[in-house]
């Protein structure tokens, strides 16, 4: 059952309300983490609220718990929920303010835990890989708010997963402000080219995906080379294989970008070998 922890209150989603004052809601100031539980167990717990941690320094938002409470209010949720695998949805806003900017007006953040299912992409996608275009919307430029920052402001991100749906897909590449291949609108991206796999480098204009990393971790463990490395969209459609990682749509692959197939057109095998991977460690 889906329940939201309100402040460290746990109560049924239908309850869990906020203030239209809050400025999470009137301007996107605050900061999230997208989290999931397998076997009851929360994935790289961890690395999820460090990032969160970070986000919300870069932005001055002083969170009022510590990382300990932090970690032990979403293990309360999720066993509140009673379900054994699950996404959490983890936000943090500035809080209650009056209608202007100044953050130092807000009263006090509200920490707010929702536990609930999510399927990104139909199940089908899995199977025969994702078809994608590239976004006319490129990523926030880093001298606006880093990209770094997993921010309540999405819009961005939002307008080219529009962009996605308008052409049919399911989602859409965004590059940065130099051109080059920075991520999906949820996911970060990996090509594999003469066996090798590239990935951009945090800095590319990316979110560092948590799952990401692991399958960097993945893919070194069985033997393959990553570059961390800058991607143009000639590398994009010049690769053997691309797949996108993210908490909510694990390890998923790409075959065709821009009406024009990646590799075979078809789901590659290393691709099917490190989802394979990614889903023995998430479940394990
Ligand atoms: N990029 C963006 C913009 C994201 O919002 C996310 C999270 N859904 C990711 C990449 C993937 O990060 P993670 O693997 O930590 O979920």
């Amino acid at each position: 059952m889906a329940v939201v922890n309100m402040n460290g209150e746990v109560v049924p989603k239908e309850k869990a309300l906020v203030n239209v004052y809050d400025h999470g809601l009137l301007y996107g100031d605050g900061v999230f983490e997208g989290i999931r539980f397998y076997n009851g167990k929360i994935f790289r717990h961890h690395e999820h609220i460090e990032r969160l941690y970070e986000s919300a320094r870069h932005i001055l938002l002083e969170i009022p718990w510590g990382r300990d409470r932090m970690m032990a209010e979403v293990e309360k949720t999720v066993r509140a929920s009673g379900m054994s695998d699950g996404y959490i949805r983890l936000v943090v806003t500035r809080g209650v303010g009056t209608l202007g900017l100044d953050p130092a007006r807000c009263s006090h953040p509200q920490i707010i835990i929702i536990v609930d299912t999510i399927a990104l992409y139909p199940e089908k996608f899995y199977e025969e890989g994702l078809e994608i275009i590239t976004s006319s919307v490129i990523r926030a430029h880093p001298n606006t708010i880093s990209p770094r920052v997993k921010s309540l402001n999405y819009l961005n991100n939002i307008l080219a997963r529009i962009e996605a749906s308008r052409a049919g897909c399911q989602e859409a590449l965004m590059l940065n402000h130099l051109g080059e291949v920075a991520e999906c609108t949820a996911d970060n991206v990996f090509l594999v080219k003469n066996g090798l796999l590239r990935t951009p480098p945090p800095n590319a204009g990316i979110l560092e995906g948590i799952t990401r990393n692991t399958v960097i971790e993945l893919a070194k463990a069985a033997g393959i080379e990553v570059q961390e490395i800058p991607l143009t969209r000639h590398d994009v459609y010049s690769a053997e294989e691309m797949f996108l990682t993210g908490t909510g749509a694990e390890v998923i692959a790409v075959v065709k970008v821009d009406g024009r197939p990646i590799g075979t057109g078809k789901p590659g095998p290393i691709t099917k070998t490190l989802r394979e991977r990614f889903m023995v460690l998430a479940r394990s």
